[in-house]
């Protein structure tokens, strides 16, 4: 693999769907910078669930390339209370934008998916080729079973009538427009807030779900966009490829750098009767880096960027 051009973005139409979200208001700033228009469209004007209403979007707006940001998600605790919506919707947005890029001509899309696809027990760290090697971590196979349909889709696409879909897999994200919210969310920006709260309110403690012990890599999501507008342009072929930042740290380091950027000095008491997830899950990256892409940041300067971030939005309140 070279990190030679195979597709240039310059004058094309690039359809970010998931634009509100956080990856995709990400990648939608980051082509901000690419000599490309960039087009969106808000859920009040269209539900990416509904098949007719997407076919017909994609039919008036003819996008040259799509982005595929938009889906269900969310943290631990949201997957195990919502299975059938993460399932459903997921699988439902997928198989309607990818069915209806193939149908305008679309010349390239790029379907997020993420690193939860592989197997619970997967050898670390996880090179792309253990897809569909073993059985997936319980508290989030509803999301990662719809997320391997939509990298099939991309496969499929590809092999029957020539599409040039690809699929990159992100690692556990975090940056602006993540969600604070702490049953929904993810363990950094759920960290992060009861951190904040907790030096506000002056705690003694501070709960950390789990044991604290499983490893995670994070990756900010102004890095991962660069990356996939990376990808858009250099990379064409079948696999899936891991988008990570090959730093790892243990959920108890995770909440002792928060409590640290944070300024809480407490205790940190850890809620085992909260699951675990999956003990460890570092991408391998070894295929990106021979593309030509590396992350920017590290994990404190980013959430010190991050919180920062928050803290001028008003989202840890
Ligand atoms: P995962 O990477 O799919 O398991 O998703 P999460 O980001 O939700 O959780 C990662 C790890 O952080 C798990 O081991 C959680 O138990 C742990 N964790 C610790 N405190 C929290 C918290 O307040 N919220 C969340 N979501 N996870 C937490």
């Amino acid at each position: 693999m070279t990190d030679e051009v195979l597709f240039d973005l310059d004058g094309k139409r690039v359809f970010v769907a998931g634009h509100r979200g956080m990856v995709g208001s990400a990648i939608a700033r980051r082509l901000a910078s690419e000599n490309a228009s960039i087009l969106t469209v808000d859920r009040s004007e269209l539900d990416l669930v509904q098949q007719a209403s997407v076919e017909k979007w994609m039919t008036s707006n003819r996008p040259d390339v799509v982005i595929l940001a938009a889906a269900k998600v969310g943290g631990i605790l949201a997957n195990t209370n919502y299975p059938a919506q993460f399932l459903y919707e997921n699988l439902m947005i997928e198989s309607n934008i990818i069915h209806a890029a193939h149908q305008v001509g679309v010349k390239k899309l790029a379907f997020l998916g993420s690193t939860c696809i592989y197997p619970k027990l997967a050898d670390q760290p996880i090179k792309e080729d253990y897809l569909l090697t073993g059985p997936l971590e319980p508290t989030n196979e509803w999301y990662a079973i719809a997320k391997i349909a939509g990298i099939k889709l991309c496969q499929a696409y590809r092999k029957q009538y020539g599409s040039d879909f690809i699929s990159a897999q992100p690692t556990n994200l975090y940056g602006p427009g993540d969600n604070y919210d702490l049953k929904a969310s993810h363990v950094l920006p759920a960290l992060l807030r009861k951190a904040h709260n907790a030096k506000l309110s002056d705690a003694k403690e501070m709960i950390v779900w789990g044991s604290g012990k499983p490893l995670r890599e994070f990756l900010h999501v102004d890095d991962l966009a660069d990356a996939v507008i990376h990808l858009t342009k250099r990379y064409s072929a079948d696999d899936p490829i891991n988008v990570g930042s090959g730093q790892e740290i243990r959920i108890a380091d995770l909440a002792t750098l928060i409590c640290q950027i944070v300024g809480f000095d407490g205790e940190l008491i850890f809620d085992k009767s909260k699951p675990d997830g999956t003990p460890r899950k570092l991408a391998d990256t070894t295929r990106l880096r021979e593309i030509g892409w590396r992350n920017a940041r590290s994990l404190e300067e980013g959430v010190i960027s991050t919180y920062k971030n928050a803290l001028e939005n008003n989202l840890l309140t």
